[in-house]
């Protein structure tokens, strides 16, 4: 980092990554400002703070954050123990956010709309890595304000840009409209959301965690309010991802989700409809019809969109980046998590020099790294800013030794031929690998399998 080194790093978002960026740039005697577009650290999680987390308390600390908080008399949580979202927030984000060498540096209600270059669009090219970055905040007070900073990590997560219903990627026909029709991704059906689906028609879309979550938690609120209907739509020809790996499963407790999902729709607690690709919503006094590429209908008063996230790529667009065409990941870590191919929940260890882009100094970290991919963990975002900050501060050597705290695992290996989950391009850009993505010796991956093998392009069609 040869630009302007005495101008701060940008990170934008204070979830658990951006927080862990701001610590880890701290250690590294680098100045960090923190811009967290809500009114607090985690804002994010707080909309899912009634979720349990199914990644035990050690797989979810930062270790530089950690350090910054031991001196203050903080408390580590039980490692085995799985928290809440509002757990993390309560018991390490917020303490996190308050300690004086991050509350100092952070700014909330302050919202980054755009970054780029002091002076250069992204056409221009002259002294651009070593011109200062311009990030436009939009602060509590009302007021926009541009900063210049040598660096930017981007840290604000996907939450804010769901997916659409719609099968297409696109919003279906009149999504917008039904607008009042759909909930938040992850409302807290027996909590503070409660009276928008106790006694409701309500349809969950969507095979992911926060589905299987969301039909869970509404199933409780069915045997209190028996009015209550569940209904279900995958795209899929069935939902046996959403199932999951059970008892092959490396985090029980998200192996027993789906056994979970998978008992209540055999019990007929929960009405499944597969297949179902959504295009057309319309909003009625009585409810919305949703209607299936295929002519079928499905009448709700509420629709809960557990469809995934996209990244908001709006505020980066005078930055010249290197995106996987497909997930929308750096481009090389892209093939290592692509959702069609990759569903079994581990992945190489990585840093900045995959994280790198055209843009030199800018980095995307966290949830939004992962681009559409929906199996990020914390662990590896701690991982990728304890080696970025290494990268801004020169420290190559340390940047490049990419180590994450995970089981070390080969359950990518499937029985497709001789091939993993990991498409043969990215497993040549794994310097472990010889040829073929199942080469002696394997590529070693870390995580928590989730005991599935392919990712969408093994499934039946
Ligand atoms: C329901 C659920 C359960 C999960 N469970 C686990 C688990 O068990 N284990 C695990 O390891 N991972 C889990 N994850 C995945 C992931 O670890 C979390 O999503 C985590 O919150 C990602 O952290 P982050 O810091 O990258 O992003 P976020 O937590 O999303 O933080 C991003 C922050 O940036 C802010 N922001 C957004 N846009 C802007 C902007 N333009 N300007 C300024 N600020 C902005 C947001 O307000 C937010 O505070 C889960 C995710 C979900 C949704």
């Amino acid at each position: 980092m040869d630009s302007a080194k005495s101008l701060p790093v940008a990170v934008i978002g204070a979830g658990p990554v951006g927080l862990a960026a701001a610590a880890h740039l701290l250690e590294r005697g680098l100045e960090p400002v923190i811009f967290e577009a809500g009114t607090t650290a985690g804002a994010a999680i707080e909309r899912w703070r009634h979720i349990r987390l199914f990644s035990p308390w050690r797989f979810n600390l930062d270790a530089a954050a950690v350090r910054l908080l031991e001196p203050t008399g903080w408390e580590s949580p039980r490692p085995t123990a799985l928290p809440y979202g509002g757990e993390l927030i309560d018991n390490y984000l917020a303490p996190l956010a308050r300690v004086p060498q991050i509350s100092s540096r952070l700014h909330t209600g302050a919202r980054v709309t755009a970054v780029t270059r002091q002076g250069l669009d992204k056409t221009h090219v002259r002294n651009r890595d070593t011109t200062p970055f311009l990030v436009r905040v939009r602060h509590a007070d009302g007021e926009t304000r541009d900063h210049a900073v040598a660096a930017v990590i981007d840290a604000s997560g996907t939450w804010s840009t769901r997916n659409p219903l719609g099968t297409s990627g696109l919003p279906a026909i009149g999504e917008e409209a039904a607008a009042d029709r759909i909930s938040s991704p992850l409302p807290d059906v027996t909590g503070r959301d409660r009276a928008q689906f106790a006694g409701r028609r309500v349809l969950v879309v969507g095979a992911g965690h926060s589905a299987a979550n969301t039909l869970i938690n509404l199933s409780a609120l069915a045997k209190e309010e028996p009015d209550t209907r569940i209904l279900w739509a995958v795209r899929g020809p069935s939902a046996e991802k959403v199932y999951g790996g059970g008892d092959a499963d490396g985090l029980p407790a998200r192996g027993q989700l789906g056994a979970r999902v998978r008992r209540l729709v055999e019990a007929g607690k929960i009405e499944l409809h597969t297949g179902f690709g959504i295009n057309s919503l319309k909003a009625l006094d009585s409810g919305v019809t949703v209607g299936a590429v295929d002519g079928r209908t499905l009448e709700a008063d509420v629709v809960i969109p557990c469809t995934g996230f996209r990244p908001d790529l709006d505020i980066l667009r005078e930055l010249r980046l290197d995106l996987d065409p497909a997930v929308e990941a750096p481009v090389q870590l892209g093939p290592l998590i692509d959702p069609e191919f990759h569903s079994c929940g581990t992945v190489p260890p990585h840093g900045a020099k995959l994280l790198a882009h055209p843009e030199k100094d800018f980095y995307i970290v966290g949830m939004k790294s992962y681009g559409r991919a929906p199996t990020f963990l914390l662990a590896t975002g701690y991982e990728q800013v304890r080696s970025v900050a290494a990268a801004l501060a020169g420290d190559q050597d340390s940047a490049d030794t990419v180590h994450l705290e995970l089981p070390e695992t080969g359950v990518c290996s499937t029985d497709a031929g001789s091939s993993c989950d990991v498409p043969l391009a990215a497993a040549a850009a794994d310097a472990t690998a010889d040829s073929g993505c199942c080469a002696s010796p394997e590529p070693v991956l870390v995580g928590f399998p989730t005991g599935l093998s392919h990712g969408r392009s093994g499934a039946s069609t």
